[in-house]
């Protein structure tokens, strides 16, 4: 896609930093709610979603807690703690119900090429693992929204589920499995690419790519002037707009403390670059048609939970396994190795210090990972695929992710794995921080981003009856209402392609 600024407005109603599912997300949005609005989008690459949106760059799990333990933590009393499990299955209904209305008006087609149905499975080995899987199903299938979860403690059953990760292990240990088949796997590029697609065409909306916003600079007036750099021709171009979102992923730190908001001070980025390897046999990759979610290894990031995932690429199916994670001083996977020294500020450098020696065991986990060898690689393989062969996957690289760090009046500082919206109070601004879990839950982001930045407008009965419309169950609770999430999976089930459930 080559450039595809059709007008210039130096005065946008909107301006959006970065061409990333969130940016694409609120765009549709807005433009939905108010279409006489005028966005100016911008992109430093010469493409839309080519970092973390991008289909390889992340693992396309359509997060809905079915299968990702580290949403289900244990807790000292041996129960099974669900509050976050039932937050994010229901934010990724919304993302099902937005998407569907999308597909439904037409505006994205073809729902198939996005997301299809694939198996969700967690998968454990050992006594204590194994108490702990069932307590969680017993936990989560109390709520409808994990209705039709299967468990097992069968190897033959599992192999039925799975067979790579029952084959060849030993037959005495001892293994167990959920399984959730309206999982889903979600091509979020190719999401993001359409979105934008329709976007750029719409009246008063201008995406300009290989263009780097370089500043943001309150005004009197209160606006906010953006100065962005076409990065093929080197031209320089100030713009004036009332509201700004850095939806800049990896970049969006370094915008948000150039834009000097109270709001933003104190924050700081730890990057985390990610592997995968990938599975180059076809006659393998066919034998297996599940996402299997394990159990993260002591001491490791919540994000590096290993997990042998089935991808609908371009419409072929792949198999990769990880993510390995790793340690670059880069913020984006197309940044700069300055990208982290460049971060640290005065009104940063306490809280990171803080969550940097109370990481440690992270940083050590980090960087033993980076020392890996193809082999280490290999045998953290094998726990999955016992009969995995090293020459059967080749490595490659994944997005880049800057887990946040905030102050924190305790600790000083602290390290979080989740997202953030950070917005000034007047709601003229926001950033989004963090990745996990990320694209998933874009629609429930961009709604609180919403309801922040536009609280006026959000709250006018045109707004409201438009957001019914476009997500019918906004404002309502899925988790307490059954009949409710039966029509919602019912209907974006049909919209999408996808299986239907009891509930
Ligand atoms: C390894 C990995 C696995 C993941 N797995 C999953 C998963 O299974 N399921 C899930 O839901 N989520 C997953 N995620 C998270 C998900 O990918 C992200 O949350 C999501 O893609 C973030 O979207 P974004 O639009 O904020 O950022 P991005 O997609 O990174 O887009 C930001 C854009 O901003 C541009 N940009 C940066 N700086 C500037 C600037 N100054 N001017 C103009 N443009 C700029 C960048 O070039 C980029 O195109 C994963 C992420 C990673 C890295």
């Amino acid at each position: 896609m080559n450039t595809s600024k059709k007008s210039v407005n130096n005065d946008p109603d909107v301006v959006l930093i970065g061409a990333g599912i969130m940016s694409a997300t609120l765009g549709m949005m807005l433009k939905e709610l108010q279409p006489d609005l005028t966005i100016e989008i911008f992109e430093r690459l010469d493409v839309v979603t080519a970092e973390s949106s991008d289909a390889w760059n992340n693992a396309g799990t359509g997060h809905s807690a079915f299968c990702e333990l580290n949403y289900t933590p244990q807790k000292p009393d041996g129960s099974v703690e669900i509050n976050k499990a039932i937050k994010i299955a229901e934010s990724f209904e919304l993302s099902r119900e937005f998407w569907a209305y999308l597909v439904e008006k037409n505006i994205v087609t073809s729902p198939q090429d996005f997301i299809v149905n694939t198996p969700h499975m967690s998968f454990v080995w050992g006594n204590d693992n194994v108490d702990y899987l069932k307590k969680r199903y017993q936990a989560l299938t109390k709520n409808h929204l994990f209705k039709g979860m299967l468990y097992s403690e069968d190897p033959a059953e599992i192999g039925e589920w799975a067979p790579l990760i029952t084959e060849g292990r030993d037959p005495n240990e001892k293994i167990a499995a959920t399984r959730m088949d309206i999982g889903t796997d979600v091509n979020f590029g190719e999401l993001t690419r359409r979105i934008f697609n329709y976007l750029k065409g719409l009246p008063g909306v201008s995406l300009s790519l290989n263009h780097e916003v370089r500043d943001i600079d309150r005004q009197r007036d209160g606006r906010w002037k953006i100065e962005v750099k076409n990065r093929k021709g080197g031209k320089k171009r100030d713009l004036l707009t009332p509201f700004v979102f850095i939806g800049a992923g990896g970049g969006s730190l370094h915008l948000l403390e150039k834009s000097g908001i109270k709001e933003g001070k104190g924050f700081g980025g730890f990057p985390v670059s990610g592997q995968w390897l990938v599975c180059t046999d076809p006659a393998i990759i066919e034998r297996h048609q599940a996402k299997v979610y394990g159990k993260a290894a002591v001491g490791s990031p919540p994000m590096s939970v290993p997990h042998l995932d089935t991808r609908v690429i371009d419409g072929k199916k792949a198999l990769l396994f990880g993510p390995y994670a790793g340690f670059s001083t880069k913020f984006l996977k197309n940044g700069s190795y300055l990208d982290l020294p460049k971060s640290i500020k005065l009104n940063n450098i306490g809280p990171m210090m803080a969550a940097g020696i109370q990481n440690i065991p992270l940083t050590k986990y980090l960087i033993d990972q980076v020392r890996q060898s193809p082999e280490d690689r290999l045998n953290a393989l094998k726990d999955y695929m016992p009969s995995a062969r090293l020459e059967d996957w080749k490595l490659e690289v994944a997005g880049q992710r800057v887990q946040v760090i905030k102050k924190d009046p305790k600790k000083g500082g602290i390290l979080e794995f989740g997202t953030e919206v950070v917005s000034a109070a007047d709601g003229s601004i926001a950033a989004l921080l963090g990745a996990s879990p990320g694209a998933s839950t874009s629609v429930a982001i961009m709604l609180d981003l919403l309801k922040r930045c536009f609280a006026e407008k959000s709250n006018s009965e045109a707004w409201q009856n438009k957001l019914q419309e476009m997500i019918p169950s906004y404002g309502k609770s899925l988790a307490k209402d059954a009949a409710l999430l039966e029509k919602s999976r019912d209907r974006t089930a049909r919209a999408l392609g996808l299986n239907g459930v009891e509930v």
